[in-house]
């Protein structure tokens, strides 16, 4: 089963194309040749409403083609039918048996996107910060100490995932998507607000962009006056998508000297690297990557969500866990799915969530430890499920914030009724007979 861990360092990478296939490439993919027409057909169909792109380093390297359709890394990228609701799914297949001509493609595609709620937690109206009472596009102020910055030319991935959700970005539609932002807004807004630690950057991927754009936005922040900035995020999937970025790309060095330049003038830079699973950590090249980025000073921190048919199962995220801090990467989050896109086909109910949680912590030792989860990027902050308890006979959810929208929420215990089906923290009511949860009055989830 598992192969030992091979930790040397490469000692040469022959440079490798990007190679992308979208939903107008599916049919030249020669690995989907090997699957049934009907599915590659059902691929078709949820591709034409769910954003699809995956590169070829995923189908060579990543996807073990023996074991689809359950690979998770074939989940991970790839449209399943069950993605859509029956009626959905046949609506839009019926339009394409018929060859429908693409506008009419394009209006039902729209449609059934608007209800898949593409936008969970308000996030287009509660977060988008201003400068001289004017909304800045491309920067999200939620939690009082981070504010989230979406590069303009950061807003797409090297592949998408299914469960993503900000999946609505992808599609091309464009009042779903954020508006875009820009260095210079982006300085200012770090300067007026002393208040902020921390500037994470976000996407799409980041690590999409050359290096010359990262520079453009980040080697300002050396300066005195974003002496307040003391940490630095990227978020990236590159790690897991195209970890040829860190090795091997014409910018690759450029990219790394710049990571390393933060560093020395005093940034906590953190790589917030998403993974789901222990099979994205182990080719030769993914460790390389790992290495190199290391090797700057930055820090590896690890989160993903937990999700059905991909890693509902203790072992794996033990093991993934496990296999992060020997490669040196800390483990940070496991979220549960956001209640967005094709949430149906992953959702995993929060106590199932819990337990899986539980028993993969079990498995590891303390380094491993530092994941918090399960976690609920919700509306009102990240609420974490802390467990099961039975308080004076009646059993209950504990759980806590691990973010609040109000910064006095964070840590505060709360409890809601015991729910074995609920998905979502709208879903779950306060337990002892209270009428709401404590935040509830200054944010109601309703
Ligand atoms: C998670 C998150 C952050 C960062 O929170 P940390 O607890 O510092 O990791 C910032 N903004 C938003 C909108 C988030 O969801």
């Amino acid at each position: 089963m598992s192969k030992a861990i091979d930790t040397r360092r490469l000692q040469s990478v022959a440079p490798r194309k990007f190679k992308v296939f979208t939903h107008h490439q599916l049919d030249q993919i020669p690995e989907l040749s090997q699957l049934p027409e009907a599915v590659r057909f059902e691929m078709q169909v949820v591709a034409n409403v769910l954003p699809f792109r995956v590169n070829e380093y995923v189908i060579q390297d990543l996807i073990d083609w023996s074991r689809v359709p359950d690979d998770p890394i074939f989940q991970l990228v790839f449209p399943q039918r069950e993605m859509l609701e029956p009626e959905a799914f046949e609506r839009m297949a019926a339009l394409l048996k018929r060859a429908a001509i693409r506008e009419e493609v394009r209006t039902l595609a729209t449609e059934l996107r608007g209800d898949l709620n593409p936008h969970p937690a308000g996030q287009m109206e509660l977060n988008v910060p201003t400068l001289d009472d004017e909304p800045v596009d491309g920067l999200q102020h939620k939690y009082r100490e981070t504010v989230l910055f979406f590069p303009s030319q950061g807003q797409v991935c090297h592949s998408y995932c299914t469960f993503c959700f900000r999946w609505a970005q992808f599609v091309g539609d464009k009042d779903l998507r954020f508006a875009l932002g820009e260095a210079e807004k982006l300085h200012r807004y770090l300067r007026e607000h002393r208040e902020l630690s921390d500037l994470l950057v976000t996407g799409g991927d980041p690590m999409v962009m050359k290096t010359h754009h990262l520079e453009g936005y980040l080697s300002a922040l050396t300066a005195p006056e974003f002496e307040h900035i003391q940490t630095i995020r990227i978020g990236t999937k590159a790690l897991t998508f195209w970890p040829y970025r860190f090795v091997s790309d014409a910018d690759s060095d450029a990219l790394l000297r710049l990571l390393e330049r933060l560093v020395m003038a005093g940034k906590h830079v953190a790589i917030m690297a998403h993974y789901n699973h222990w099979r994205e950590l182990e080719t030769p090249i993914a460790r390389e990557a790992i290495r190199r980025v290391r090797d700057t000073g930055a820090v590896i921190r690890a989160q993903g969500p937990l999700l059905r048919h991909i890693n509902d199962d203790a072992d794996a995220w033990a093991r993934m866990w496990r296999t992060q801090v020997r490669l040196g990467v800390v483990p940070y989050y496991m979220f549960v799915e956001r209640d967005t896109g094709a949430r149906r086909y992953f959702e995993v109910p929060l106590v199932r969530a819990w337990q899986i949680y539980r028993d993969a912590m079990q498995q590891v030792s303390g380094l491993g430890r530092t994941a918090r989860g399960p976690s609920m990027s919700a509306k009102p902050g990240k609420v974490e499920i802390q467990g099961v308890s039975d308080i004076q006979g009646e059993k209950v959810l504990a759980l806590r914030f691990i973010q609040g929208r109000n910064p006095d929420w964070v840590q505060r215990p709360f409890f809601a009724r015991y729910d074995e089906t609920a998905t979502w923290l709208d879903q779950l009511r306060p337990a002892f007979g209270e009428e709401r949860f404590f935040f509830e009055d200054e944010m109601p989830l309703g």
